[in-house]
């Protein structure tokens, strides 16, 4: 089945969802954007299971259009699932690993047997992917995906980004 696509403006860390997905970089260890803001308000137990990660199954970091979890910490989710898109290149066609990060996230979600999922715009910010594409591929995404999960939240940060996905989401 696909879910059901709902888009709204808002910062995903206060999202009530069963799992928070995070626009990671491979190292898991953290960084700017959503990252920063995710370890930021779920507290240190995220980090710590990610270096974990890192130590065990992913010594050389999570590949690009993978996904994984973790705890939610202090977030009102109960799992972070950490998804690595990949950096905008003009002159490569890496729309196959973004959607890939979609995809698999999904995937890791019904492991956990999540039913409601928020997804922030993955490689839309610091990795620079054009919005309008971005959103298209999130959507098309995650409208083919075969999935036990119900509900799919976009939660963007802005109103360029949110007219991006409503757009997309319209089609
Ligand atoms: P990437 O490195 O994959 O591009 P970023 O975190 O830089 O990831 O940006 C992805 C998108 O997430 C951008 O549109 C950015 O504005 C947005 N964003 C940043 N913080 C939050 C937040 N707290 N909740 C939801 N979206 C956020």
């Amino acid at each position: 089945m696909s879910p059901q696509i709902r888009t709204g403006r808002g910062d995903i860390t206060e999202t009530e969802v069963d799992a928070v997905v995070n626009a990671a970089n491979s190292a898991l260890l953290g960084g700017g954007g959503v990252d920063g803001a995710i370890h930021r308000r779920g507290g240190p137990a995220i980090l710590d299971e990610c270096r974990g990660l890192r130590a065990g199954r992913y010594p050389d970091g999570l590949p690009t259009g993978r996904a994984v979890a973790t705890t939610a910490g202090d977030l009102p989710a109960r799992w972070v699932i950490h998804a690595v898109g990949p950096v905008y290149a003009k002159r490569e066609d890496r729309s196959h690993l973004l959607a890939s990060a979609y995809r698999e996230s999904l995937r890791v979600a019904d492991e956990l047997g999540a039913r409601t999922v928020a997804f922030p715009a993955i490689s839309a910010g610091i990795y620079g992917w054009p919005v309008p594409d971005a959103a298209r591929i999130a959507v098309e995404t995650v409208r083919a995906a075969d999935t036990a999960v119900e509900v799919v939240r976009f939660v963007l940060f802005d109103d360029a980004v949110l007219a991006a996905f409503e757009a997309a989401a319209r089609t």
